[in-house]
């Protein structure tokens, strides 16, 4: 199966993912970009959730209104840490949605990804999960934290990221082909160290200011 990569090129997304960028965008102003973006971002993942009509009565007069189709349960991942950016914002629009967390490291030498913490809502077999990520560098802590929440059993699995190298793209979907995957850009290529050139630095470090 052939992944679907979809590049989401609004213009409200490309232009706040540039401020972004600049190294000079402090961590207030980065944090409520992310929460902006992911706003945007969580309105085109979601472009196909069923509806379904019911009667209701406007001040004028009655009709038949689409709302969501109630038995469409959504989980939100955040990819710790700096998932947690992201999913504040998809929050925003889908607060009914349940969260779960994964939390994986980079060991600095090997760039493995290590998991330290494992948390998703018990009912997770009966919704559709879609998994945040803001950076898929070399693709490895993505592909782990897939590979981990496929053993849960969602019913499906997007995967959405801020910035993704191709290098990222490349082993993600040989890996899991079944995962459409959404990305508000693809970089050039990663730097020595795995980062994502140009990219916009470490985000975890940005959103909590922790350099
Ligand atoms: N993680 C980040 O935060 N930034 C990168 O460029 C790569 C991985």
């Amino acid at each position: 199966m052939q992944n679907q990569v979809t590049l989401i090129e609004h213009p409200l997304i490309q232009h706040k993912l540039t401020l972004m960028r600049k190294a000079e965008t402090s961590t207030t102003k980065f944090r409520s970009l992310v929460k902006e973006i992911s706003l945007l971002l969580a309105y085109e993942v979601t472009r196909d959730l069923p509806l379904k009509y019911e009667p209701i009565k406007t001040p004028l007069a009655p009709m038949n209104a689409p709302i969501l189709a109630p038995d469409k349960k959504l989980v939100l991942v955040s990819v710790m840490r700096a998932g947690q950016g992201i999913l504040d914002g998809m929050l925003e629009l889908i607060p009914s949605a349940r969260v779960g967390h994964i939390g994986l490291y980079r060991d600095p030498k090997t760039l493995i990804p290590v998991e330290y913490y494992f948390k998703v809502p018990h009912d997770v077999d009966k919704r559709d999960m879609i998994v945040v990520d803001p950076m898929l560098a070399t693709g490895n802590s993505a592909v782990a934290a897939v590979e981990r929440l496929k053993s849960t059993n969602p019913l499906s699995i997007r995967f959405i990221c801020l910035l993704a190298a191709p290098e990222g793209i490349q082993h993600f979907c040989a890996v899991h082909p079944d995962v459409p995957m959404y990305t508000a850009a693809i970089d050039d290529h990663l730097d020595e160290h795995g980062y994502i050139i140009p990219g916009l630095g470490d985000a975890g470090d940005r959103l909590f200011g922790t350099k």
